[in-house]
């Protein structure tokens, strides 16, 4: 049986009795950084056979682990930090097993993404996350932005303040950096101002980026502003049109033109 077991995200006496108990309990722990894991192991006692599990080695090892459980023997996976297939190594495996009738269970724990949101007190009932934003361009950010709810993302704190920058002026956003950890800060405010801030004193440590639903960004272009109402509204082309227009300020005829006629038509005038 293969268990998909939480750890601290900083503190470690985050950890549950039950979780302890299973790596006390399994025949052995595949984990992403042995070296890591130790630490955590050692705190509570636990001797326990360590296997690397990263993400370089998840699908070369995949027959070896599937074998092992098939034998009847019970692992425990581990990530460095919080929840395995949060954005590390896991759901290959898992996938695996469930597709092979391999049991698995879950032992709850530590999330940064779930204690972030939680902390923002942003909208909890619909949300979405980004993993981590990508280092180049900025049309993910801008398309996320369209999302109806709050959206979560991990950020490097070398790029918090390009990315905060990059939401535009008139979004809420709450920054939880190092939590569990001695310098956990929570910092809420418009996207702006939290740029000026991290600009004056710098980020360090592990950050995640919690944007409120607000409205759309303003420097959209036309077809994208349609795109993403279709997208992320239900909307059919011709509702998305109507309310492109009323968000643009601009005659809906001539959205209908500007979207009825192909890219090579549009002039410079055409941008809107
Ligand atoms: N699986 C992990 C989880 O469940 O939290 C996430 C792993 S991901 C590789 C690492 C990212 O998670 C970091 O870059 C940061 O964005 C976020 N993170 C992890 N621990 C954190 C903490 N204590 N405070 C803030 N962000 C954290």
């Amino acid at each position: 049986m293969l268990f998909i077991v939480s750890t601290p995200i900083g503190n470690l006496e985050d950890i549950s009795q039950r979780a302890l108990d299973t790596l006390r309990a399994v025949d052995a722990i595949l984990c992403e950084d042995t070296r890591r894991s130790l630490i955590l192991l050692q705190r509570y006692g636990i001797e326990k056979s360590l296997h690397p599990y990263h993400k370089f080695l998840e699908k070369a090892q995949l027959q070896k682990i599937l074998s092992a459980l098939r034998e009847g023997k019970n692992l425990a996976l581990i990530s460095d930090a919080g929840t395995p297939c949060i954005n590390d190594p896991g759901q290959i495996l898992v996938s695996a097993c469930i597709e092979e009738g391999i049991e698995i269970s879950a032992i709850p724990g530590p999330c940064s993404l779930i204690q972030a949101l939680v902390l923002s007190g942003f909208d909890t009932t619909r949300f979405q996350f980004l993993g981590f934003l990508p280092k180049k361009g900025k049309k993910p950010l801008q398309e996320a932005l369209g999302y109806p709810g709050t959206t979560i993302a991990f950020e490097s704190p070398q790029r918090l303040v390009h990315t905060l920058e990059a939401i535009g002026p008139n979004r809420r956003v709450a920054i939880a950096r190092e939590m569990t950890k001695t310098f956990e800060e929570v910092r809420r405010g418009m996207a702006p101002d939290l740029a000026k801030h991290f600009k004056q004193h710098p980020p360090k440590g592990e950050v995640v980026l919690i944007i409120e639903e607000g409205p759309l960004p303003d420097d959209l272009e036309l077809d994208e502003l349609i795109a993403m109402l279709r997208k992320w509204h239900g909307l059919s082309l011709k509702e998305a049109i109507k309310l492109a227009a009323k968000c643009k300020q601009i005659p809906k005829r001539l959205v209908y033109r500007k979207t009825t006629r192909g890219p090579d038509e549009h002039t410079e005038r055409d941008s809107i």
